[in-house]
This record gives structure tokens, sequence and C-alpha cells, in this order.
């Protein structure tokens, strides 16, 4: 018996388990251990491999045995059982279930080739992508180098804070070449990936498929590279991958959270290199770019969203784009759950937190500053002895909101109103409250000068 019982199915059958079982078990104890299974025949129902050595067998049967049998039975419902032979070089070809022990050992299948590059989000792309002044220079210089058949500016160096949108840049940059031309090869994956990849081929004494990988690249994206501060032999791997790239002038594209003189832990001469080509940064998103892309958003949603909902949250959450898509897809989640249509109270309600989160602490002088401007009288008279009406009632509304905003208790708010006690201040509130009940339009001012101090 030779390989000859060995069909191609066969083959795909054990390429399919070995897909199985590294993922289920792990890329070490599979290379450590059943690397070492050659698959020797199917026949009778029993699946015959061989093994170089008693040791690996005894390791392998009693806690894989089982597993293989269930996994070849999932292929072929006709086997029954599994042989493991001492391979000939051993010299102790026991062979078990009376299998031929001179067979004619058949390398395990290999597993489809591990593809270095991530998957691309299919919502990233240019076309999704809003562009605005703190972006545009970035967006262009992403669009130039996915556009050109030729190498313009190598490397591409993108940079900002998190959640402004380089990983989406990048993908795009992925998504339209590959659109134009299919057959450049386009790697995208993030500098923890390339590290993690790196230090698995040199435990695996693999490096040379590692670096076959990127040698046939046209075009290569590593996101994050700030990953890499402070991992020398990756970093010295990846200078290596760079230099190679730039010196046949396939095309790099990479991104960090800051500029490439700031990367500490990143070796001198990386660090200059990669400032060599264009570097190109994404300012914090402003209210417009903000509003921008909640408006994409929004129209992408089942139900509507108004739009004075979308400049509350545009107002509201200042700190990136992430933050400010998740605060809209929350809302809209939740009115889609309780099935009613999203409103401004409504979103105050859902957002709570996480707009507690965000508000800036207002202290008490601000607000003097901001009612006393707002009543057009004068600062001063906050901590006054005045008692016109004039004067007393901005005094009051300061109170209020100080009373509102702040954390400060009553007796404080008093000592800053003048040494006023804590009794005037709670008649205070108490007065605003009744004002507000009996006017609106003086319970809306107060709702203004509120709003615009929480900004
Ligand atoms: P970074 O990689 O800079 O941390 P991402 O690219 O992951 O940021 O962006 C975070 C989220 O914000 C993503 O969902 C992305 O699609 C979105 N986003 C960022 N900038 C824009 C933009 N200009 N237009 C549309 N969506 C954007
Ligand atoms: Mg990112």
């Amino acid at each position: 018996m030779g390989a000859g019982d060995l069909g191609a199915e066969r083959r795909e059958q054990w390429g399919r388990i070995v897909v199985r079982l590294r993922a289920e078990i792990g890329e070490t104890q599979f290379k450590s251990w059943l690397n070492n299974l050659r698959l020797v025949a199917v026949r009778d129902g029993v699946v015959v491999y061989a093994v170089p050595s008693r040791f690996v067998r005894d390791w392998i049967v009693p806690r894989y045995g089982d597993r293989l049998r269930s996994l070849w039975l999932a292929e072929d419902g006709a086997v029954r059982s599994i042989a493991i032979d001492i391979g000939e070089s051993d010299g102790d070809a026991a062979a078990v279930n009376g299998t031929d022990a001179s067979a004619t050992a058949v390398p395990v299948a290999d597993p489809p080739t591990r593809e270095f590059t991530a998957l691309l989000d299919p919502r990233y792309t240019f076309a999704d992508f809003v562009v605005g002044k703190p972006n545009e220079f970035a967006h262009a210089a992403s669009l130039r180098v996915a556009e050109s058949a030729t190498v313009t500016f190598n490397p591409l160096y993108l940079y900002g804070g998190v959640g402004l949108g380089k990983t989406h840049l990048m993908h795009a940059i992925a998504w339209q070449i590959r659109g134009q031309t299919p057959n450049r090869k386009v790697i995208y994956l993030s500098a923890e990936t390339f590290m993690y990849q790196f230090v698995r081929a040199l435990r695996f004494k693999d490096t040379m498929a590692f670096k076959e990988q990127f040698r046939s690249v046209d075009v290569l994206l590593i996101d994050d590279v700030q990953f890499i501060s402070g991992k020398e032999s990756t970093q010295e791997e990846f200078f290596h991958t760079f230099n190679a790239l730039i010196d046949q002038n396939r095309q790099v594209v990479i991104s960090g959270d800051r500029q490439p003189s700031d990367l500490d832990g990143m070796e001198e001469r990386l660090r200059s290199r990669l400032g060599w080509g264009l570097v190109a940064d994404i300012h914090p998103a402003d209210y417009e770019l903000r509003l921008g892309v909640l408006l994409a958003e929004a129209e992408r949603s089942a139900i509507p969203v108004p739009r004075r909902v979308l400049e509350f949250i545009a107002h509201k959450i200042a700190t990136n784009i992430r933050e400010v898509e998740g605060a809209l897809n929350r809302v809209i989640a939740h009115a889609t759950l309780v099935g009613r249509p999203v409103t401004l109270e409504g979103t105050h309600e859902i957002l709570r937190d996480l707009l507690r989160a965000h508000d800036r602490r207002v202290t008490v002088e601000e607000i003097q500053r901001k009612v006393a401007e707002h009543y057009n009288t004068r600062l001063a008279d906050m901590t006054s002895d005045r008692r016109a009406r004039a004067v007393a009632r901005p005094r009051q509304v300061a109170m209020y909101l100080a009373k509102q905003l702040t954390q400060r208790s009553l007796p404080e708010i008093g000592r800053k109103f003048g040494g006023r006690d804590h009794t005037t201040v709670i008649h205070a509130v108490r007065r605003v409250d009744e004002l507000k009940l009996g006017d609106p339009s003086f319970a809306e001012d107060v709702e203004l000068l509120r709003r615009s101090l929480e900004s």
C-alpha cells in the first residue's frame, strides 16, 4: 500500500481537519505535536498515520486520538478508528491494526497559506469618509496615493489622535487600489499583527516565509506603528522590510498616533526614515465635521433622526468621531428597540451618563460672569449688597445655576456671592424655580444660560 491509496479527496479532508485542529489547540501545540502526523492511508474505515517515534505517539493518542476520530467521522461517516504507526526510521515499526509498517508516509497536507493581510472593513471607503478642515489634507494625500498608478509620496505617514479616521483612510486606500488594479498585491495590517507574525516566525524558525510574504507586496499599509515602540527586534525587522519595499519603489503607508520625530522608543534611523515621504496629520474633529459625520450616519439609519438631535450630539461630544458615532448609534438603537421616534428629550435621557462624563467642570466665577453678561449687569453686582431687582434677579439666577451645575455646597456658594448666608442661596433657588414655572420666557432664558455654560 502506498500513497496511491490517498486520493485528492482524502488530502482535502485532512487539510480541513488540520485547519480545525490548528484553530482549536493553537499554533504552538499543533507545531510541537500534531505536525508530526503523516497521513498514510484510509482503508477499511481506519485512518492510518505515521509518527517519527513512540514518544510522539504516546503523547498524541490519549490527548488527541478521540478528537481526530470525531473530526474524521464528520468528514467521512465510514471512519471507525485511527491508527498511528511509528515510522520506519524509528526502527520500531509496530504496526497497529495490521497496517503495513513500511507504508510510505505522505506529508501532512499543508493548510492554506496564511493570509498576512487583515480583513478590510467594508464601511471604511473613501465614499464613506466625510471630509472637513481637520482631515482634508490627510484625505487628499490618501486619495492621491490610492489613485496614482505610480508611487508618489513614499512613505505616506498619517498621524492623529484616537478615533479620528486613520484606520478608515488606510482601509479606503486599500479598497481603492484593489478595486482599480486587482493584480497589485495590497497588504494591510497593524503593527501589532506585524510583530505577532514576526515573533511567531522566529519561534518556528520560519522567518524566510515571513520575509517572503512582504517581498512580493506592491502596497504595504501598516497601522498604528507606535505599537512597536520599545520592541527592538521587531523594529529591526520592520526597518528592513520597509527599506526593501521603498528601495523597490513599492508604496508604503504608515499610520501612527504622533508624528515620526515624537515616536519615543523608536530607533532614530527608523523615525527619520518614516518622515522621508509625506507626513499628513489629522486634527481633532471640529463641530462641522462632527455634524457632517452624523448627517451621513443618520442618512443610513432605518429610522429618521431629527437634525436637532444631530446638532445636539455634535455639540456635546467633542472628543473623537468614534464616540460621536457611538452616541448616535446608541440613540438609534434605543429608539428602535422601544419602538419610539428619536427625540431631543429622549436623547438627553439616553446619553445622560455619557454627557456627564464629558461635561467639564463649570466654576461659580464662570457662572457669575456669564449671567452678568447675559443680563447686562456688572460682574461686581454678583457680590455686592445692592438689592434692586435689576441686579438681584441675575444674582439669584447665578446662585441657582451654581447650585445646579457645580458640586459646591450651599454655604460655599453663599460665600462666593459676597459672603451671603446659605439660606439666601436656598431662597434664590426656590425663587427661580417659581419664576420658571410662571414665566416660560424666563424659563427659556435660564435654560439657554445653562446650556451655554455646559458646552
Ligand atoms: P483611528 O484609526 O484614527 O483611531 P478610525 O479610523 O478607527 O480612527 O475611526 C473611528 C470611527 O470613526 C470609524 O468608525 C470611522 O469610520 C469613523 N470616522 C472617522 N473619521 C471619519 C470621517 N471623516 N468620515 C466618516 N467616518 C469617520
Ligand atoms: Mg486605528
